[in-house]
């Protein structure tokens, strides 16, 4: 199964992505894991998008697409793959389609108010990636992950300023992608403002 998923920041796309790719045996392929990865490491990636995810705009086109070519290439991927976060431009759509050929593109629709409610709640544990909620998923201990015990953080791209900014670049430079894979055929749209298992099983159901 070669998957997209498509939808504004917060929709649920990392949450659902999780417990798919358990379904399916693909692997979780989140380009925004992949920069957030490389800045922990410091690599030279990392240094040069720091600033840009810290603000909420969008890495360059070029520097995305070789990085999600890469990734494709690895022997996990080979079966399949569930892109999170890729495409975000018609260009990058662009050359994904000459990358390879998708089976479904799953757009999570929800609402803006229920938007920056996920956002504003969203914590992560730094080092597995690991999302929660303070209110819609909350860790046991509070602050605290469950599995490793470190502390919980924000992302700095949560914080109010940076989520708006981020839903003007959704709406100017992701929302045409919905029309692009309408037009091919290859959208199915997922009502997100339900429970996460609730939304899994709509979506398992939508794709046999
Ligand atoms: P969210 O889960 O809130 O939608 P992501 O973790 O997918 O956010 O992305 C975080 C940030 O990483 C984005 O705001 C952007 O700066 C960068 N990024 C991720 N994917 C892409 C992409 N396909 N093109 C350009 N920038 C990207
Ligand atoms: P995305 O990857 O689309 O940016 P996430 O999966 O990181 O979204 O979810 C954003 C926030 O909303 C997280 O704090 C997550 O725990 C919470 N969340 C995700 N799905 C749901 C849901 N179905 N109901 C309530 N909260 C959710």
């Amino acid at each position: 199964m070669r998957l997209v998923f498509l939808g504004p920041p917060g929709a649920g796309k990392g949450t659902i992505a999780a417990k798919a790719k358990l379904v399916y045996s693909i692997p979780h392929i989140s380009t925004g894991d992949l920069f957030r990865a490389n800045i922990k490491n410091g690599t030279e990636l990392g240094r040069r998008v720091q600033a840009i995810l810290a603000a909420g705009d969008l890495v360059p086109d070029e520097v995305t697409i070789d990085m999600v070519r890469e990734r494709l290439k690895e022997e996990d991927a080979l079966k399949g793959f569930i892109l999170d976060g890729f495409p975000r431009t018609i260009a990058q759509a662009d050359a994904l389609g000459a990358m390879t050929d998708l089976d479904r593109v799953v757009n999570f629709v929800l609402d803006k108010e229920d938007i920056v409610k996920r956002l504003s709640g969203r914590r992560v544990c730094k080092s597995t990636g690991r999302t929660y909620h303070i209110l819609y998923n909350p860790p046991k201990v509070e602050g605290i992950d469950d599995e490793t015990g470190e502390a919980l953080i924000q992302r700095d791209d949560d914080k109010e300023e940076a989520i708006r900014n981020r839903l003007e670049v959704y709406e100017a430079s992701t929302a045409p992608l919905i029309a692009y894979y309408r037009d091919k055929g290859l959208l199915v749209d997922i009502d997100a403002s339900k429970s996460p298992d609730e939304v899994l099983s709509s979506m398992v159901e939508a794709l046999v």
